[in-house]
């Protein structure tokens, strides 16, 4: 693939557009637009045919990993393939206006309307909300209803308890709305440990904020006991719901004993995602949370759909309109195109997929915990790192074999992580691709780890300074 820049591109006078002849008079542009307004110099645009305007976009997004490309195993993030059907309805709305009056933008509220019921049915709650534009945006709306659920119970308290091993927006949000964070340790099997737990939890705790399957792809078997001991001190059960892929079907949120859970639809309802957004993350609460939900709120009055601005003890607004609607489209069509049954065979084959990985690599790398998984599993390249070789350069060197990395380094808990979710997208001939070059790398730390130390090879760049990379972001060449 060749990377030439587009304005190396440019010839002068070629063009990807054709505007159709002037037919009205000719004006000067001084006289449309305040001289003070027009630029001295004519900008400096490429000039490309269409064909070589496409090859310059083509070329771009093959030069990054997509899941369009091949297996993204990112852990957490459900990397899995995303329906093309899901764009087609999507773009169907595309004309739509935020400001278009309810009477004709019934479609637009229907969807959001059957979507919230939806998501009512996946997880048993009582109501959504779906205005919060990613799951760590609905873990801080969530925090924001406990905080206002306990302020009209007139309970004062100010901690929530977080296992160790949560992810890094989980205490985040905690802090952002002025709680406390309360840490809670795993125990020997990476679930909660009951005796901390326990020995934690006092009149003081708001609530506990959990993802279930956990961070390590494990399902926390002690829920409804752990929801029991907080319902005892009036605290709140908050479910961080990213790895709800693991559940679809199966288990209902609601059922384990959460009062809210936040769902990321770019992750289990297949949006793209990576890069930054757009996202979504409607939460959903149980009945005697409801009235605090994020105004406006969608209703369906006489057959017709509308917006319901007067809620007097909602917390108030938290997205302009009413959340990022193209995810949510996407989100609507895909779970229609499933059906209950669908999203079943989904959590099952993903959860299928994920032992059949950990089960090929497990003696390949260490196993951080030697369990049945849920539909991620984490491994711990503390063996290589003995031999001179870290998780990183594992995962620098999959690149040179067109794979993603796995998370790495994350759950904080196991040692040179590398945490893998295959999704239920993958063939097993791709998941068997993948362990054999696993297979190979590891091998390669023994024979010829300066391959790994230089990896990767064959991408344009090579390493970056990632973590100037993020704060001082170019865009420009
Ligand atoms: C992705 C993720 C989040 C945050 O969700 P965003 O939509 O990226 O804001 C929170 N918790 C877990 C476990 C996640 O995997």
């Amino acid at each position: 693939m060749t990377s030439k820049l587009i304005i190396e591109r440019s010839t002068e006078g070629h063009l990807a557009t054709s505007i159709p002849a002037l037919d009205v008079p000719e004006k000067p542009l001084s006289e449309l637009i305040p001289p003070k307004y027009l630029r001295d110099e004519e900008p400096r645009l490429p000039q490309v045919s269409e064909p070589e305007l496409v090859r310059h976009y083509i070329g771009l997004s093959a030069k990054n990993h997509h899941v369009d490309k091949d297996l993204y195993p990112l852990g957490s993030c459900t990397m899995k393939y995303n329906p093309k059907i899901n764009d087609w309805t999507a773009s169907a709305f595309s004309e739509i206006h935020p400001y278009q009056p309810e009477q004709v933008s019934q479609g637009m509220l229907q969807i959001y309307f059957e979507l919230e019921q939806q998501l009512c049915a996946i997880t048993g709650m009582d109501a959504f909300t779906l205005q919060p534009a990613a799951g760590s945006q609905g873990e801080l709306v969530g925090v924001l209803l406990m905080k206002k659920y306990h302020e009209m119970q007139g309970n004062v308290k100010d901690t929530i308890l977080i296992p160790e091993a949560a992810h890094g927006t989980n205490p985040a949000s905690v802090a952002m709305a002025g709680y406390k964070v309360v840490e809670i340790k795993s125990d020997s099997e990476g679930l909660v440990d009951l005796v901390d737990f326990e020995s934690k939890i006092n009149d003081s705790t708001a609530g506990f904020m959990l993802t279930n399957p956990n961070t390590l792809g494990l399902f926390e078997k002690n829920i409804e006991k752990i929801a029991a001991l907080i319902h005892d001190v009036d605290g709140l059960m908050y479910m961080d719901g990213a790895n709800m892929n693991a559940m679809l079907g199966i288990a209902r949120p609601a059922d384990l004993g959460f009062d809210i859970t936040h769902l990321n639809l770019h992750k289990t309802f297949s949006t793209p995602h990576g890069g930054g957004g757009p996202g979504a993350g409607p939460i959903g609460v149980v009945e005697k949370l409801i009235k605090f939900l994020p105004s406006p709120r969608v209703k369906q009055v006489n057959e017709q759909y509308e917006l319901v601005f007067d809620l007097p003890h909602s917390i108030g607004r938290v997205h302009g309109f009413y959340g990022n609607f193209g995810i949510l489209i996407r989100a609507w069509t895909y779970i229609r195109m499933l059906g209950a049954d669908g999203l079943k065979e989904i959590s099952k084959v993903a959860i299928i997929n994920a032992n059949y990985l950990m089960h090929k690599l497990k003696d390949v790398f260490e196993l951080a915990y030697d369990k049945t998984c849920m539909h991620e599993f984490v491994l711990s390249a503390q063996k290589q790192k003995k031999q001179g070789v870290n998780a990183l350069q594992i995962a620098k060197r999959l690149l040179d074999f067109g794979f993603h990395s796995p998370t790495m380094y994350f759950p904080l808990i196991v040692k040179e992580a590398l945490m893998i979710e295959p999704t239920e997208s993958e063939t097993k001939e791709t998941l068997d691709r993948f362990v054999e070059v696993m297979t190979r790398i590891a091998r390669e730390v023994e024979t010829d780890p300066d391959i790994l130390n230089t990896a990767p090879h064959t991408t344009p760049v090579g390493r970056v300074d990632e973590t100037r990379a993020n704060r001082i972001l170019n865009v420009r060449w």
